[in-house]
């Protein structure tokens, strides 16, 4: 029983349909887009041939490798910059300030070319040389900072906060702790689009959280539309989600580290506040499964991801065989995220030095290893 509901989101302020450029909406059929903005969204639904096969579920992964900046959070640089200007915060030739290790700041260094703003990116100094590089190309201003805590004032989060604040015509973003700007953008598009590429037949989505907006926006629109569709929280090790939806919100208990990039979280983050009460459940992948997962789906579906998507398909593979099929004996479909590619990571997922010190080279199949070729 699917119950159709289009008043579709509970968000406190969210982005109006007239924010969100008539461009994001292009025909997926068409063959030009409206600049790199244009080209954000609509990303393909893949069908995970193997694994589906393989257990009583369909399993889907949504193409957001795609992005025109290349992850999903080019996704959230949209949604932050259009609420900003929605709010009046930034005006023409502003400035976006925004601190992140990563996706986000490409995505919005991308953004903010695309719609003439500058873009002042912070981030931890352990980040690579590559992601510099590419960051100052797309002529964000970067300031690497010493990696330090939430909770000290040099973090790169408030040392943003900081230079938005003692500039004019400056913003910071704050991609944790907006939910206007980025949960927002995930209830309008990302939600929506996969209920269109399914036909609202969907029966489980999982993934894993980063600042949350994805899995917040895309369950929040999900249950508007069908209560009964499990959302289901993926963790790396060293995360909190997991045991505080195991127990209730009672607990926030980490364990160990992880070698995915971009995700898991210590705290919850006000992306999550309402959403993460709407998860049905939440565990924990250990690395070992993520990197085999990764090597499978090079091999068997020649889709070369990132640790975070292989995660979320490790938690869709997990969930498949957990849930079983459907009681009228029909497979179940179950939906996920596949984050961004392995091409920011690859002198690490494959390489066998870096491999060996992590201890996961025993985890990946014998007959994948010969995908070890660093
Ligand atoms: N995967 C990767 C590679 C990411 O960079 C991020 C964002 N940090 C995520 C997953 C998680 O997305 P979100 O911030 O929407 O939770």
């Amino acid at each position: 029983k699917r119950i159709i509901n289009s008043a579709a989101n509970g968000c406190k302020r969210s982005l109006t349909s007239k924010a969100i450029p008539a461009s994001y909406y292009r025909n997926q059929q068409a063959s030009s887009t409206d600049g790199f903005i244009g080209a954000i969204g609509n990303t393909p639904l893949i069908r995970l041939n193997k694994l589906s096969e393989e257990t009583d579920a369909e399993i889907l992964g949504k193409a957001e490798f795609m992005n025109p900046g290349g992850s999903v959070k080019d996704r959230a640089a949209l949604g932050l910059v259009l609420d900003a200007e929605e709010k009046g915060l930034l005006k023409a030739g502003g400035t976006v300030v925004e601190g992140t290790a990563g996706n986000t700041g490409i995505g919005l260094a991308h953004v903010c070319r695309a719609r003439g703003y500058k873009c002042v990116i912070y981030m931890p100094n352990t980040q690579s040389a590559e992601k510099i590089d590419l960051l100052r190309m797309l002529g964000a201003e970067v300031h690497p900072v010493p990696a330090v805590a939430f909770d000290n004032p040099q973090n790169y989060n408030h040392q943003a906060k900081r230079h938005a604040d003692s500039i004019p015509n400056a913003v910071w973003t704050n991609q944790f702790d907006n939910p206007d700007g980025n949960r927002a953008i995930h209830i309008h598009t990302t939600g929506p689009e996969l209920w269109l590429q399914t036909n609202g037949t969907i029966d489980a989505f999982t993934c894993s959280t980063g600042t949350g907006g994805t899995f917040a926006g895309v369950t929040n629109y999900l249950k508007s539309m069908n209560s009964d569709i499990g959302c289901y929280i993926a963790d790396p090790p060293g995360s909190v989600l997991a045991s505080y939806v195991q127990t209730n919100g009672e607990k926030m208990d980490r364990d160990g580290g992880s070698i995915t990039e971009g995700i898991g979280q210590g705290r919850i983050t006000e992306n999550m506040t309402v959403d993460v009460k709407k998860a049905d459940g939440a565990f924990t992948v250990p690395d070992s499964d993520s990197i085999a997962m990764l090597y499978r789906l090079l091999d068997e579906e020649g889709i070369y991801l990132g640790a975070s998507s292989a995660l979320n398909v490790a938690a869709a593979y997990k969930l498949a065989k957990d849930l079983g099929r459907n009681e009228d004996g029909t497979k179940r479909k179950i939906v996920t995220i596949l984050c961004d590619g392995a091409y920011r990571y690859q002198s690490r997922l494959f390489s066998r030095k870096w491999l060996e010190s992590k201890g996961l080279v025993d985890a990946i199949p014998q007959h994948l290893q010969k995908y070890i070729i660093l």
